[in-house]
């Protein structure tokens, strides 16, 4: 799951290197890249989402990469869609890994949703990691469950 997000797994690249010096020095060696990790290892839990390619069309708004942007969030296209139109009061469409909203509407009030919709839907309550998924408890109505910490966390219904 880790690897999916691009999220390496915690050291393993700076731990690759050590594997052949003698246990000493690897616990030295282990010290240090630790004391240099705090600030590494925030940007690392980080997840990278694909900025919005937005394009207006007429009437309409449509965010050329979605699916690209879903596939990163590991959520289902259409839940995002629905939380984007509802929160920009407007109705979408999904169309070929694209999302078309049916307003005009500026960018930076749809990276300022995308962000709520990743803070309420994404990111764990309990330890802020992204490694979530939405479980479906009953039609319509999910739960977050952490694969970082465990957590089950109740989301509101879009
Ligand atoms: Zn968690």
């Amino acid at each position: 799951m880790l690897e999916e997000l691009n999220v390496p797994i915690l050291g393993l690249s700076e731990c690759s290197g050590f594997m052949s010096t003698d246990v000493n020095d690897y616990d030295k060696l282990l010290e240090k890249a630790y004391s240099e990790l705090p600030e590494k290892r925030v940007a690392k839990e980080r997840l990278e989402i694909p900025l919005p390619e937005i394009m207006i069309q007429g009437n309409k708004t449509i965010i050329k990469n979605f699916e690209a942007i879903t596939n990163k969030l590991r959520r289902a296209p259409r839940h995002v869609g629905k939380y984007l139109a509802k929160e920009l009061a407007t109705s979408f469409v999904l169309e070929g890994g694209k999302l078309v909203l049916n307003s005009k509407l500026n960018d930076r009030i749809i990276n300022d949703k995308l962000k709520s919709y990743m803070d309420i839907y994404l990111y764990c309550p309990q330890c802020k990691l992204p490694d979530t998924r939405l479980e479906e408890v009953e039609r319509g109505i999910f739960v977050m469950v952490c694969e970082a910490c465990g957590a089950r966390s109740s989301v509101p219904k879009v």
